[in-house]
């Protein structure tokens, strides 16, 4: 039988966000790794979890609800689960109910449902606002130029706290192109922090951008294959 790479992989991943953090001057432990396990059954999140790793990122909803579910039967520690797919606005309850973090909000709609359909004895939902950074290439984010308008709304809705902000850039081949991608979603991060709110996370970074995003200011970075390899 072949040994799982998971624990040799998170090793190795680890090290690239220290290498990474070390470069750029940023403070030891300022960068969190999000395993994203979509795809990847309970066994992978359990492997994951006996090498220590305690967030987990899902894309697609029903299948985070049944991962999430069979690991708490299992018995295993608490942990973090974060939703980083696209919400459809009539399926925000099994999110509301059952996810710490949502990276992906983009419209006041999703927001609000979320915040009504958090049940009442869960701690507020973490909440990132995906922006679209690469214009026209992305269908999914809210635009740069509205982006405050919905901060300012989202900040204000009881049963959520605005974390801060999330993006995919359009894959790019070379370091610098990486780099000027991240460097827009930091740039609009400060502004809202200068404006006033109280953000302190920047979800950006992926197994073949995460040193771009480190250096740019990501304080997560969520990283699927290079983990729990490829999924197709
Ligand atoms: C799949 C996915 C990731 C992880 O991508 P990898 O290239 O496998 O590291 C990160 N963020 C989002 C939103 C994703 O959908």
């Amino acid at each position: 039988m072949i040994m799982s790479p998971i624990p040799q992989n998170l090793q190795a991943i680890a090290a690239s966000i220290v290498a990474a953090t070390e470069e750029s001057g940023r403070a030891p432990g300022s960068v969190q790794l999000l395993a994203v396990s979509k795809t990847f059954g309970p066994q992978a999140v359990h492997q994951a979890v006996a090498a220590g790793q305690r967030a987990f990122g899902e894309n697609y909803l029903q299948e985070g609800v049944d991962k999430i579910r069979v690991l708490k039967e299992d018995g295993a520690p608490p942990l973090e689960w974060h939703f980083i797919g696209p919400i459809q606005s009539n399926k925000t309850r099994p999110i509301a109910e059952h996810f710490d973090w949502v990276h992906t909000v983009d419209r006041e709609k999703i927001a609000q449902r979320l915040s009504e359909q958090r049940p009442a004895g869960l701690a507020p939902l973490q909440i990132c606002l995906q922006v679209n950074i690469s214009g026209e290439a992305s269908k999914s984010g809210v635009a740069p130029h509205e982006l405050a308008a919905l901060a300012h709304k989202v900040a204000a809705l009881p049963n959520l706290v605005l974390r801060g902000l999330m993006a995919i850039p359009e894959p790019a081949e070379h370091f610098e192109d990486q780099r000027a991608a991240f460097a827009r979603l930091r740039v609009l991060y400060e502004q809202l922090r200068a404006d006033g709110l109280a953000l302190d996370t920047l979800s950006m970074g992926m197994s073949a951008d995460l040193r771009a995003a480190i250096v740019e200011g990501a304080t997560i970075v969520r990283v699927g294959s290079a983990i729990f390899g490829s999924r197709y």
